[in-house]
């Protein structure tokens, strides 16, 4: 063994998985990952961290890892070598290029990879092979989420610290099963709920853990949330609650805003929620009687056909009620995957240059253009649920997909399927051989987190170093290197030495990043954005101005949009989420001894009801069947779901897998997955 595999190392990382965004040293010895050590020091979780941050790390060194280029021969994959794969790249994407344009290729970032990973990766579309046709998996969860707040308050991120959120008097949530999927987050929610007497109300389908611990659980109808939201507003607005002299000093539209809550009336929303208005009347009296409001919101909000507007409807909650720019204040779009924040800042969108810059506005491409000596579209690209139609159109000949397993993930994976099957050229590239990779026509092995330097940017917009514990594993190399080796051979001349050089030149082309440095970020130091140049950052949004020309922000009206409509034999609303142990699919935590050991595979939990009248108890198998797809799952019979409501965890990668039920269906505004409007029908298969 060399010095460097007898030898102990700690290394400071940022956790992969989810966007709480913990940090820690980890401790290896060779390739062995010894033990996760968190710092009183890190700024998001002290020193807190959460089963898959501590033990879910096998998979760095799992057998399973892709440690060579494969290319696909027939129905087969041959490893090869670096050289022959990327000409091969080269080739293929040079003469689709010329025989169908630049807009016939498209490109995925990955929420899982670092900041600078997705500066290049836009830069490679949109610089090298001249497309806006760029996106990354914020399309599946959260776009809806930035869009409400971009509407009204004018930054897509969350209004504070996750320790402001411990000052708040009143926590709501909507729609976020916060214990199992930020549960370093939720620890902090509880112990302030315990401390400090601060209230929670939990809105959702499901009575989980937070629920069992709220001061008061709301259960509307699925997908009617904006309805009660905007009763609730309604009826603050009508006791005259409202906050006024911040609404005039801060505020736009505001009378016209009120008009467009007249029909929301609280026995129209009991009538549609199936929440009762003394409930409603509390909700409002609560949120009267609280110094400070946070709401935080995830799936259960966004993944509906009206996800944006939803959002929008939770900010002008806020707005109206004067719960903005102040500690415990807030809006908080609770971020799933570790950079999925970081994803979309750094310009993997259609649209959107790195800090939010729209590719449409002259003055902004062309100072890109000038940097990086190329010409860039200014029609914006096809976001990713718009890539698989334009495939199945015959339009999109090629896509170059990182470290994303859409053929698990996206909806209607059917559906996606057959697209990656049409696809002339297809590259994926990945840690494993993933479902989506085996569409591929060249696989790429690339480096997790442990195996490279660079950013991630968590949840609070918080900005932060993770520093190479781990060489590469075999010929695998980390995805920026990849990328720079792939516009290279398209004689692109990049020459990043290291990460912190692509991040110098995202500041330089990027007001909302002008001040960051990597010398800023060293060790646990962190920058919230926005970082102005003089090198300070913003903990807390809003508290001068909201970043809009004159200063103020906007209240938006929304309207309700019913929930996609199934027929009659479809009796069951299918909800679905994480699990605590298990991060989504499970790719990674199913790679790891620790977290596998003892955790089940996907099943349906049904309610006590439904088993008494369908004759199921735990262990029953049933197959569900949606008009896209058929799954066929164990049952789990508990109090969390009620009545006709099931609920089917994301993890399975097997016969279980949900998005085998789900519908192409999507957010009017974001194209954001209407995931959570399902409804199947129930084959009993054995009875036990
Ligand atoms: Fe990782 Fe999230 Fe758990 Fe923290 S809470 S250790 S970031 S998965």
């Amino acid at each position: 063994a060399s010095m460097r595999d007898s030898r102990i190392d700690k290394t400071k990382t940022v956790c992969t998985y989810c966007g709480v965004g913990c940090s820690f040293d980890v401790w290896t010895k060779g390739r062995d990952i010894l033990k996760i050590e968190p710092q009183q020091e890190a700024p998001a979780n002290g020193i807190s961290t959460c089963v898959k941050g501590k033990f879910g790390w096998d998979f760095v060194n799992s057998e399973e890892r892709l440690t060579k280029p494969l290319i696909r021969e027939g129905q087969m994959f041959r490893e090869a070598e670096w050289a022959e794969a990327l000409d091969l790249i080269k080739r293929k994407f040079t003469g689709i290029k010329e025989e169908h344009g630049a807009d016939a290729l498209s490109f995925i970032s990955s929420s899982k990879c670092t900041n600078e990973e997705s500066y290049v990766m836009q830069k490679l579309a949109r610089g090298v092979i001249g497309t806006n046709n760029i996106d990354n998996c914020s399309r599946y969860c959260q776009s809806p989420a930035t869009m409400g707040l971009f509407r009204t308050v004018g930054y897509g991120g969350d209004s504070g610290s996750i320790t402001d959120i411990q000052q708040s008097e009143l926590i709501i949530t909507v729609g976020s099963n916060t214990s199992e999927s930020h549960p370093v987050l939720s620890t902090r929610v509880k112990s302030s709920h315990k401390l400090h007497a601060q209230k929670l109300i939990v809105s959702d389908l499901r009575k989980h853990e937070m629920a069992q611990r709220s001061d008061l659980f709301i259960r509307p109808e699925s997908g009617t949330d904006l309805i009660w939201l905007s009763a609730v507003t309604k009826y603050i607005v009508d006791q005259g609650w409202e906050a006024e002299s911040f609404l005039e000093e801060n505020v736009n539209g505001v009378e016209h805003y009120k008009e467009t809550l007249a029909p929301y009336t609280m026995e129209y929303a009991e009538e549609m929620t199936g929440v009762s208005q003394d409930d409603l009347i509390r909700t409002a009296k609560m949120i009267h009687e609280a110094g400070s409001v946070c709401i935080l919101w995830a799936m259960g909000v966004t993944q509906h056909q009206g996800g944006s507007d939803t959002s929008t409807a939770i900010s002008n909650l806020l707005l109206i009620t004067g719960n903005y720019g102040r500690p415990g204040t807030g809006a908080y779009p609770l971020r799933g995957h570790n950079n999925v924040q970081g994803a979309s800042d750094f310009g993997s969108m259609p649209d959107r240059f790195p800090g939010y810059q729209f590719v449409s506005d002259d003055e902004v491409r062309n100072r890109f253009e000038e940097a990086w000596e190329a010409e860039i579209p200014k029609e914006k690209g096809l976001n990713n649920h718009e890539m698989v139609e334009a495939i199945h159109e015959g339009k999109l000949k090629s896509m170059y997909l990182k470290g994303e397993d859409m053929g698990i993930v996206d909806s209607n994976i059917n559906y996606v399927h057959g697209a990656f099957e049409k696809l002339d050229f297809f590259v994926v590239q990945d840690l494993f051989l993933t479902t989506t990779a085996q569409f591929a026509d060249v696989v790429l092995p690339a480096s997790p987190s442990l195996e490279k330097d660079g950013t991630f940017t968590n949840t609070e917009r918080r900005i932060q170093r993770l520093y190479q514990a781990l060489e590469p594993l075999g010929d695998s190399r980390p995805d920026w290197k990849i990328i720079m080796d792939i516009a290279n051979q398209l004689d692109a001349g990049w020459k990043y030495n290291h990460p912190s050089e692509i991040m110098a030149e995202a500041a330089s082309l990027t007001p909302l990043f002008a001040g960051v440095t990597y010398e800023k970020l060293e060790g646990y130091k962190s920058l919230q954005w926005p970082v102005h140049a003089d090198g300070t950052d913003e903990p807390m949004l809003f508290a001068d101005r909201f970043p809009f020309d004159d200063g103020r922000a906007r209240l938006y009206p929304v309207e309700w949009t019913e929930p996609v409509q199934y027929e009659e034999e479809y009796d069951l609303q299918v909800n679905n989420g994480r699990l605590l142990e298990h991060f989504h699919e499970g790719n990674m935590t199913y790679q790891s001894e620790g977290i596998t050991r003892g955790t089940p595979r996907a099943f349906v939990e049904v309610s006590p009801q439904l088993a008494e009248e369908r004759g199921l108890s735990d262990g029953t198998s049933v197959r569900l069947v949606s008009p896209y797809g058929a799954v066929k799952l164990p049952c789990l019979v508990t109090e969390r779901v009620q009545k006709k409501e099931i609920y089917i965890p994301l993890n399975d990668d097997g016969d279980g897998a949900v998005n085998r039920l789900t519908s192409s269906y999507a957010d009017k505004d974001t194209d954001t997955p209407a995931y959570k409007e399902v409804r199947v029908r129930m084959e009993v298969l054995e009875e036990k």
